[in-house]
């Protein structure tokens, strides 16, 4: 079923966000709808168009709050703060205004005309309409549609019950607060929200078409694959593509995090958003728009926030009984307790007020997402992408990380170190034939043997039957013969005869098979990559447990295992075996983490608790991993581990902080030792500008290095 995308621009309230969301649900036309408040982003399933849905939505969003605008999102949309920042301008206008008259009103009561009590409580009620005018329409509005317990609301009737019981000042003061706070949090969302899209929307409008002689500027959507582009220093790679003209510097900072630029010549492989920093190049187009690196990262925090974390769930499942049970002990406190105690109305309505005041749960319905909202916004600027809240989560209490070996902590070039034929063979014919089984192979083994044999300029047979046996080896039909080229596993299943002196060296070996008899193997050397060490120490120092889980033989994993410092290797094992060894670990450790290049280990990504990948790793890996390294670098598996604690960890505080304040400011006023509404407002307001504040400073202390 097709996806769409709406923005709900004006939607200020998490509260009405995660109603309307609700809403949205039990549509008949939609099949399922989940709204981002940190993007504004409502992704829509549904078989209808998108101008009825449209439609549709706008309908379902009168009816619960008022000024929310649905608008289909653009494929391109430079992001325009135009609009918030407008917004905010007015709206600190008005709060000035009303701070003001407020001051005068406090200045005429206690100095000028503490007599007149006309004169100073309407100037109180003029500063009152203007800071909480809106306030007042607003929840007026929302009664006649049946809302009732929302913010706006829960303001009106505290402060004008302050009015009621002649707590002018408290009245205003109240409102002010409650407007200053409210601005703070719009200002501080809007400002993380931008700062993160703006640095993860790399996606070009317009490309520089090459046609011939020709360079025209067409809009990125319409390339195609195979289509050359012009890249001028200083642009950005707008697509995925391969260099077929020019050598210039690459700044790959936006996609990887990593700081050093790289050389890139024809024929090497460019990613989309890196940076072209020295010469002119020319481009041949390898993935469309939709597909290129640009669209992923994008996508990684976007889709970040769409899907939850279960703290997440925990809070709107919190917020629906918490709200009503707060407004029921307020009602209890305003009639109950004074008819039993001291009949003191004024001071039981005060208090319940303060309860109403505080009895929004904004603070963490806002908060939390943001929390992670950032946490990936983060993590992105080291080329950590990851695929959702809920992979942050599980990974920050993940207790062991499981890697592959061959292409993730080492290097996965494999050099020819001997070619070894026996007697029937020469050197160059047992590579010839070997290179040839291989050449459809994207296993790193295979990948290096067809690169030594063509720098020795040899050229490859024809092969027929080519059939790869996953975790062992290829089988294959050249010249009317059969060749088998492999490990030892691949020698057991054809059950053929290997001299003994063989298993003796070290290094991966490449058994060649012809016509049923051994004929000699290929020796090959891959090396650890440079920070696997110094990443299993600091995995180590986070208390995680960790083991290698390779297909080689016993003698290169412990070598390798040795160098690293895993605590656990198996060796020899099979895909399907790595995921039975991977539970095994589990069972007895606690989830798992397991990093792989993807290569014949999906199944096991995909068995993890959260599944790794490195970016220089196959599709299908990407695909289903939920964390992906784009830098290939070890030392960011250490990083996301201690990004997603630290978000995790701050999710929680705020969970804790929001929740212990707002009990013991009620607790407080119920046992009648001090209620105050401007602490409640500070319960309620300032407790989620804390928050907040919490929130996005994640993105303060990883921000980009430059
Ligand atoms: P790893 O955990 O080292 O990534 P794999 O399951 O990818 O293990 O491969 C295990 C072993 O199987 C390799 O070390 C190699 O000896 C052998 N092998 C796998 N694919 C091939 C191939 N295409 N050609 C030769 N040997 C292969
Ligand atoms: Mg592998």
């Amino acid at each position: 079923m097709a996806e769409q995308i709406f923005i709900l621009d004006n939607l200020d309230c998490p509260h009405c966000a995660s109603k309307i969301e609700q809403k949205i649900n039990t549509l008949p036309e939609i099949e399922s709808a989940v709204f981002t408040f940190a993007t504004k982003k409502l992704s829509v399933k549904s078989e209808h168009s998108s101008d009825m849905l449209l439609s549709l939505l706008q309908q379902t969003c009168d009816s619960i709050e008022d000024g929310v605008t649905v608008r289909k999102e653009k494929h391109i949309h430079h992001h325009d703060h135009h609009h918030e920042k407008h917004d905010i301008q007015k709206e600190s206008l008005f709060i000035a205004t009303g701070m003001v008259i407020f001051g005068i009103a406090i200045a005429l009561e206690h100095l000028f005309l503490p007599d007149n009590k006309i004169a100073y409580i309407i100037t109180y009620i003029v500063a009152y309409l203007i800071l909480g005018g809106e306030v007042l329409i607003h929840s007026v509005k929302n009664i006649a549609k049946g809302q009732f317990l929302d913010e706006n609301f829960l303001m009106s009737i505290a402060t004008l019950g302050a009015f009621a019981i002649q707590e002018f000042p408290e009245a205003v003061g109240v409102m002010l607060f409650f407007r200053i706070g409210e601005l703070f949090q719009e200002i501080a969302v809007e400002k993380s929200r931008s700062q993160i899209m703006s640095a993860v929307d790399l996606r070009p409008e317009n490309v520089n078409l090459v046609k011939g002689d020709t360079v025209t500027s067409v809009s990125a959507e319409s390339i195609q694959v195979g289509d050359i582009l012009l890249v001028r220093a200083g642009d950005r790679i707008p697509l995925d593509a391969t260099v077929i003209e020019g050598t210039s510097q690459i700044d790959t900072s936006a996609v990887t995090g990593e700081s050093m630029p790289v050389t890139v010549s024809e024929g090497k492989s460019v990613l989309s958003g890196c940076i072209n920093q020295s010469a002119v190049i020319k481009i041949r187009v390898d993935k469309v728009l939709r597909e290129s690196m640009v669209t992923k990262i994008l996508h990684s925090v976007e889709n970040a926030v769409a899907s939850k974390p279960k703290i997440d769930n925990f809070i709107t499942r919190f917020s629906r009984i918490y709200t009503p049970i707060v407004v029921g002990i307020a009602l209890v406190t305003a009639t109950v307790i004074p008819l039993l105690t001291d009949r003191n109305f004024s001071k039981w309505i005060y208090t319940a007020l303060s309860f109403l005041v505080m009895s929004c749960p904004c603070a963490l319905v806002l908060s939390v997402p943001l929390a992670f909202f950032c946490g990936i916004g983060a993590s992105s600027h080291f080329g950590i992408l990851f695929k959702g809240g809920i992979a942050m989560e599980v990974l920050s209490k993940i207790r062991c990380v499981v890697t592959d070996k061959t292409g993730t902590v080492t290097k996965g070039i494999f050099e020819v170190q001997k070619i070894i034929p026996d007697n029937t063979i020469s050197q160059n014919q047992l590579l010839q034939l070997c290179a040839s089984c291989e050449q459809y192979s994207t296993h790193p083994v295979a990948v290096s043997i067809v690169n030594y044999a063509k720098k020795n300029h040899l050229s490859l047979f024809e092969t027929e039957n080519v059939e790869e046996i996953s975790g062992m080896g290829i089988k294959a039909v050249i010249n009317h013969k059969a060749v088998i080229c492999g490990n030892l596993k691949l020698m057991q299943k054809f059950q053929i005869d290997i001299p003994k002196q063989y298993t003796d060296t070290m290094g991966t070996k490449v058994l060649v098979v012809i016509g049923g008899n051994y004929s000699g193997y290929i020796l090959l050397a891959d090396t650890v990559k440079e920070n696997a060490e110094t990443t299993f120490t600091m995995l180590k120092k986070q208390n995680i447990f960790t083991a290698l889980l390779t297909g080689d033989e016993e003698k290169n994993a412990e070598a390798v295992a040795k160098v690293i410092g895993a605590d656990e290797c198996y060796a020899k094992l099979l895909p399907q075996e790595k995921l039975e060894k991977l539970k095994a670990i589990r069972q007895q450790h606690g989830s798992v983490m397991f990093v792989g290049d993807g290569i014949n280990d999906a199944p096991v990504l995909a068995g993890a608790d959260v599944g790794g990948a490195m970016g220089s790793g196959s599709d299908s890996a990407i695909e289903v991993a939920d964390v992906v390294f784009m830098n290939n670098d070890m030392l960011s598996i250490a990083k996301s581990i201690e990004i997603s604690r630290k978000t995790n960890s701050i999710a929680v505080i705020n969970v804790v902080f929001a929740i212990v304040i707002k009990v013991i400011v009620m607790i407080l006023g119920v046992t009648g030792i001090y209620a105050n509404m401007w602490l409640a407002v500070f319960a309620d307001t300032g407790v989620a500008v804390l928050c907040i504040l919490n929130s996005v400073r994640i993105l303060w202390q990883y921000r980009k290095r430059n």
